[in-house]
């Protein structure tokens, strides 16, 4: 039975739930891991898939339409697209977020299985920068993943999501936007947030969108496209018709204002924000037999408490313990 919208205490109705699969990862990217990996979670205390596709059972429910899968490295956990066929009958949109390092092997199992959106990292068109970039020497193996999902009308739009830094980026800004203009991917440029393992974020280290934008418009002209609710990027069509891409600022134009995600971490905490200090946990409920009602009061209060912005712009901000990878990107 559909129950009232879930809603927080500023007036936001919430209906996009970012869940992570694992912690683990098969790569390295320097603004995420550290060179030698995080502590892993021990595997008991990550949710199974019958916790997870209960979890998200309650949420559609209470109208949550939109699930994206994400992790650490989501193609990593073992029989995944088996979890996402589990979850796809359960909401409107069943998306992915992906390293692509498995897109070749598993493109095909998760189109079938229902996932229709999909959102492939990639920091770097150029062999060795992307090396220097995730640590891993797979550029050829992420763009095969890329071709193997390419081939599937049912995935389209692909969005290509590369984390912007100063000192790096600037060099791959006019390569991405050709990628953009020949092929069928929307790339989106990601401001670099203080959530990186190695405690190196620097406000310094932030390129903002507006820099990419203004070299890409000097050189491709781009005419701004109709900002969706909710949306984390600012879409621009290129002048000439031929492709899209996007910028997604967290820092300098942030959008928290309707902002209506929710995240759940691979060991069942929900966070109401990437920079929440505090998590609430749904897997001791879910394992000491709590109903679904009782999971739902657990829900609805936490999210009542959804913070009304991040503070990252502001003096005294704390990074949250939790790094981007442990808590679903
Ligand atoms: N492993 C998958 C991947 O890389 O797409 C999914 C998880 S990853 C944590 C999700 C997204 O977060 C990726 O697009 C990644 O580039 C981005 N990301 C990771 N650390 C970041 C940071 N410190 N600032 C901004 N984006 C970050
Ligand atoms: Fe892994 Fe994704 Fe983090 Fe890179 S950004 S280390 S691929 S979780």
């Amino acid at each position: 039975m559909e129950r009232d919208q879930l809603r927080d205490g500023h007036g936001r109705t919430i209906g996009d739930l970012r869940l992570s699969v694992t912690d683990r990862c098969n790569f390295r990217c320097q603004y995420c891991m550290p060179a030698e990996g995080l502590p892993w979670l021990d595997r008991a205390g990550v949710l199974t898939f019958e916790e997870i596709e209960r979890l998200v059972g309650v949420f559609a429910s209470l109208g949550v339409r939109d699930v994206r899968l994400t992790g650490g490295e989501p193609l990593v956990r073992k029989d995944f697209p088996s979890l996402a066929a589990m979850l796809a009958p359960l909401v409107d949109d069943l998306s992915v977020t992906t390293n692509g390092y498995l897109l070749e092997r598993d493109a095909k199992a998760l189109v079938d299985a229902g996932v229709n959106r999909f959102n492939v990292s990639i920091d770097s068109l150029q062999r060795d920068r992307f090396f220097e970039m995730t640590r891993r020497d797979s550029l050829p193996q992420v763009l095969r993943g890329l071709e193997t999902l390419a081939a599937f009308p049912e995935a389209h739009p692909i969005k290509v999501n590369a984390v912007a830094l100063r000192g790096f980026t600037e060099d791959e800004v006019l390569p991405f936007a050709r990628f953009a203009r020949e092929h069928p991917y929307e790339v989106r440029f990601i401001e670099f947030m203080p959530l990186d393992g190695d405690r190196n974020w620097d406000r310094d280290k932030v390129l903002p969108g507006d820099e990419l934008r203004a070299a890409i418009h000097a050189v491709f002209p781009l005419e701004p496209m109709p900002r969706e609710p909710s949306a984390t990027a600012r879409v621009y069509r290129f002048a000439d018709g031929q492709g899209k891409i996007g910028f997604i600022n967290p820092l300098s134009e942030p959008f928290c204002g309707d902002c209506n995600r929710i995240r759940i971490t691979a060991d069942g905490k929900l966070r109401t924000c990437l920079f929440s200090v505090g998590e609430t946990d749904l897997r001791e409920p879910l394992r000491t037999g709590a109903s679904d009602d009782d999971l739902e009061r657990i829900i609805r209060e936490a999210v009542w408490r959804k913070e009304l912005k991040h503070h990252v712009n502001e003096p005294g901000f704390v990074q949250p313990l939790r790094t981007m990878s442990a808590i679903g990107g």
